[in-house]
């Protein structure tokens, strides 16, 4: 059977702010961030809500970069939006307003393609959510999860219980320090391999990424760049390149997860280049393995 990949996730419009550049309404939400990254390495399919007042050109959109959106229900109601802002520190967006919308009520309810799918990732969602559509998958071989502050304050239970069944959790700095309660990152890790996932990937912006497991730890920065226009979709978009490539490989080892690591820095880098999702929808393969190419070269010693 052919490789592909299920997501759910936000789909949202964003009102963003950042010391470049203010955009209303645009297109943006933790799965359609994911899978604009993770659809460069194998068929991605998205499992999440919108409103009624969900724009045609975006639902055009996002058919266009060959994502699967046969699980995107079309609900009564509003779009779920979220409103962000960055100073110039662009490593931690304030939210300012967080509309749940259509969202509230969603029970989604996976076809038949959907349920046999191997690799699944719960983008940033309501835990609740993740685990009713991680639940209905029949025998997943590779489940990763990420999350938010957001969550973390208001469904801490739930996401605990949700961990037990991870492989792969992905979180930033502040978050992982959130959920553990301690303020060593390495303790962090260590709290958190305890309650269920395998491997543990905490992001720290245009710091990098820190990657955990029982076995090995593998550390790398971010792709420097000259211009930064909007982090927004950072995390979701490293993520989408991390599994995208980690769900396309026939095995999980070492040497697979660091490359993937690096790809999912790659994907990010180009997201954080513009507002919304303008950069990877211009986004070719070539760009992406030039890029991969040089991170490779400035880090090597
Ligand atoms: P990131 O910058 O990668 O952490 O993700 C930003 C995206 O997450 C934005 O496009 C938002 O629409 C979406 N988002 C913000 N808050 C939430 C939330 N509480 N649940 C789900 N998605 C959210």
């Amino acid at each position: 059977m052919k490789k592909s990949l299920l997501a759910v996730g936000s789909v949202a419009l964003d009102s963003v702010e950042t010391p470049f550049g203010k955009v209303r309404d645009v297109l943006g939400g933790s799965a359609t961030f994911f899978s604009a990254a993770a659809r460069f390495f194998l068929p991605v399919s998205i499992v999440a809500v919108v409103g009624k007042d969900f724009p045609a050109k975006y639902l055009r959109f996002i058919k266009s970069l060959g994502v699967n959106t046969s699980g995107l229900e079309v609900a009564q109601g509003k779009t779920f939006r979220w409103q962000g802002y960055y100073d110039y520190d662009l490593n931690s967006a304030k939210t300012l307003r967080t509309e749940l919308n259509v969202f509230q009520s969603f029970d989604p309810k996976l076809s038949a393609s959907h349920k046999s799918c191997k690799s699944v990732f719960l983008a940033n969602i309501d835990p609740k959510l993740q685990y009713s559509v991680l639940n209905q998958i029949k025998s997943p071989s590779l489940v990763a999860c990420d999350t938010m502050n957001y969550w973390i304050g208001t469904q801490k239970e739930a996401l605990l219980k949700l961990l037990k069944h991870v492989d792969i959790f992905l979180c930033n700095d502040a978050e992982a320090r959130e959920l553990s309660k301690e303020y060593n990152l390495i303790q962090c890790a260590k709290w958190i391999l305890k309650r269920g996932p395998k491997l543990l990937v905490i992001k720290k912006g245009e710091h990098g990424v820190l990657c955990f497991s029982k076995n090995f730890l593998f550390l790398a920065p971010a792709f420097l760049l000259e211009s930064v226009m909007d982090p927004t979709g950072a995390g979701d978009s490293f993520a989408g390149g991390f599994i995208g490539y980690l769900a396309s490989q026939p095995k999980l080892e070492e040497q697979v997860i660091r490359r993937a690591i690096i790809y999912g820095s790659v994907l990010a880098s180009y997201n954080v280049e513009s507002f919304s999702l303008d950069r990877l929808a211009k986004l070719k393969r070539p760009d992406l393995l030039k890029r991969f190419d040089l991170f490779k070269k400035v880090t090597h010693f």
